[in-house]
């Protein structure tokens, strides 16, 4: 099909003929011919950082200050845009919701403000280093003016799905929070990177904190995301619906999870496209 779109003009008039008219735009050979040979990227020069909720935030200053500085830093070399998690105020409100019988899209909707709260936060933190707060609409398509222009974008992690969160695989927590925006908004604007900044160095076999020796569990620095789905992990260190979305994904090929918590210099580092943490690729 290669273009979508061919024009007729007849009698002064401008007639549309579409190929996908007709279509029910499920059948899976129109889908296939709609794969382009190279994706349009708005913004290739800025990268997606996310800061995790409960992995960072939540520890307050200690934690935060020092990777603040890094920011501060990195925003002069690097397009940046800060994507921020929820955390245990997310839990929490989740926990009252699950003992309600809440279904998942209310538990969405009850769980989305504590990733605005802290978008809140830090935007007030680096307000006086050009820290602006920005929303999921207009502004996306001004990242490389905010960042040319020294501002250090901020927006929340969480999607918009509220109500219209998918059900979940297994019980009712909304399957979609703040790694999964994080991707989704990264993939969407044609991002350099996406790089998770949490309390670990990275994905391990199993949940590092639950873990009596961590030295005998098994770190993986670099993993296909074919073989990661394929070992159905029992817990990970990213949302599980990020793994999808990197299969399926048509600009972003990876993506690398740092521990920004005991290795705030890290973030300067993976920025500039060393491997100090987990990169999961395609
Ligand atoms: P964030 O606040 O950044 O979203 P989370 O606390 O939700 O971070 O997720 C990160 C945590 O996931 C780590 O601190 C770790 O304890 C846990 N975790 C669970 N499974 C794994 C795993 N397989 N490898 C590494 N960490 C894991
Ligand atoms: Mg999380």
């Amino acid at each position: 099909m290669g273009k979508l779109i061919k024009e007729q003009e007849e009698k002064g008039r401008l007639h549309i003929d579409t190929p996908l008219m007709g279509e029910s735009l499920v059948g899976k050979d129109l889908l296939r011919k709609t794969e382009a040979d190279e994706y349009f990227r708005m913004q290739p020069d800025v990268n997606v950082l996310k800061i995790g909720g409960q992995s960072i935030m939540d520890r307050g200053a200690k934690a935060l200050l020092p990777i603040l500085d890094e920011l501060i830093r990195a925003k002069d070399e690097h397009k940046l845009i800060l994507m921020t998690g929820g955390g245990t105020r997310a839990r929490h409100v989740y926990n009252i919701g699950v003992d309600l019988g809440m279904p998942t899209g209310v538990l969405s909707k009850l769980g989305d403000k504590v990733s605005w709260q802290n978008a809140e936060m830090l935007s007030v933190l680096l307000a006086k280093h050009g820290g602006v707060k920005i929303g999921h609409g207009d502004h996306l398509e001004q990242l490389t003016m905010y960042c040319q222009l020294g501002y250090l974008p901020i927006t929340y992690g969480i999607p918009p799905y509220g109500f219209f969160e998918h059900p979940a695989e297994l019980g009712s927590i909304p399957p979609h929070r703040t790694d999964s925006g994080a991707f989704l908004l990264a993939e969407n604007i044609g991002a350099k990177s996406l790089i998770y900044l949490k309390d670990e160095k990275g994905l391990y076999e199993n949940d590092p904190k639950k873990a009596k020796d961590i030295d005998a569990l098994k770190y993986f620095d670099r993993i296909h995301v074919d073989e990661l789905i394929a070992m159905d992990l029992d817990d990970l260190i990213v949302e599980r619906p990020v793994l999808t979305f990197l299969k399926n994904a048509k600009c972003l090929k990876e993506f690398q999870i740092i521990d920004a918590l005991r290795h705030p210099e890290h973030i300067s580092a993976a920025l500039n496209g060393e491997h100090v943490g987990t990169i999961i690729y395609k």
